[in-house]
């Protein structure tokens, strides 16, 4: 009887455990909600964190590869951290033309990073400013997913013409819409000339609010040393910074791989712990495009599906998560 038990206690303790080595380790599992202190992102603990991973195309170009298996591979396979829906604000079919469609895309792929433990990009793809219909769009999403650790808003990809006065005040507003729902989640703020104007944010910061970071995107074959100065001068000054766009080519999105140009940035952004996104899943004929036409769009792509820069973003990513 005594022998009885003892085995069904051991048997009870064997579910136990097994229940616990059941909990997940991934990077929202183990850094929960984000949050900026100072001009690092930092988890709930108050260490600090660097997230890396790879943006989508716009959903209207490349819409095939926005599902949840797409998203699981880069999770397993590429071992993203973050991953980015760019949800294009131009061009045919973009959001402004069909937003169900554009929302469809948009939820794939916050569901999918969700059931992976990752975080996830909501990108408001546009170069132009379109004030109304992004506080319409980031109220939906906040409601939507403001309870979710995982979701990061980014609520103008890329200003081109606009001064930083103009971003600001845009940026002000699309901000309160967020926080009158969601008082937490990380907000990226874009600036001039494609995220590179952190010089005019430094001089004139959003204030008042907090978990927001600014975004610089970089092309290494274009941009050199210069951005990285500039940038290391506006984080002096107090500015947190997020790479939510980057690759080794040219701004154009085409030309060579720059790889030295491209180690000295991964380089620079792991010492300064700023976290980065590698511009794109798609497979247009460019070289920032990282998946081949013929390969899936489903993920389970072997090397020789993926580009260039598919392989050279994979093995930095690979080599670089802890
Ligand atoms: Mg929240």
């Amino acid at each position: 009887m005594k022998a009885i038990k003892v085995i069904m206690l051991l048997v009870l303790a064997g579910v136990v455990l097994c229940s616990c080595d059941r909990t997940r380790h991934t990077p929202v599992a183990d850094n929960g909600q984000l949050k900026v202190t100072g001009t690092q992102l930092v988890n709930e603990r108050d260490e600090a964190v660097v997230l890396r991973g790879v943006s989508f195309g716009w959903h209207n170009l490349w819409p095939r590869f926005y599902n949840r298996k797409a998203v699981g591979w880069l999770v397993s396979d590429w071992k993203c951290s973050v991953v980015r829906a760019a949800m294009g604000v131009a061009i045919e079919d973009n959001y402004l033309d069909n937003p169900e469609f554009a929302l469809q895309c948009v939820d794939n792929v916050v569901r999918g990073a969700i059931r992976e433990g990752v975080y996830v990009i909501i990108d408001f793809h546009s170069h132009k400013k379109h004030t109304e219909e992004a506080k319409a769009f980031f109220t939906m999403m906040a409601e939507k997913y403001g309870d979710y650790p995982n979701v990061i808003y980014e609520i103008w990809n890329e200003p081109d013409y606009f001064t930083w006065e103009e971003v600001k005040e845009y940026s002000e507003q699309v901000i309160d819409v967020i926080r009158a729902i969601d008082s937490d989640n990380i907000i990226l703020v874009g600036s001039p000339h494609w995220d590179q104007d952190l010089d005019a944010v430094a001089a004139n910061p959003i204030g008042g609010r907090p978990n927001i970071m600014y975004t610089m995107h970089f092309y290494a074959g274009t941009h050199k040393s210069w951005l990285r100065e500039r940038v290391d001068d506006a984080i002096r000054q107090g500015i947190p910074v997020f790479v939510s766009e980057c690759a080794a080519v040219e701004a154009s999105g085409n030309g060579p791989v720059d790889q030295a140009e491209w180690n000295r940035y991964v380089s620079w952004m792991e010492e300064k712990s700023i976290s980065w996104v590698a511009w794109s899943v798609s497979d247009k004929d460019e070289s920032c495009s990282m998946i081949l036409p013929r390969a899936s769009s489903y993920g389970k792509w072997s090397d020789d599906l993926l580009k260039e820069w598919g392989k050279i973003t994979r093995q930095t990513i690979r080599e670089r998560q802890q």
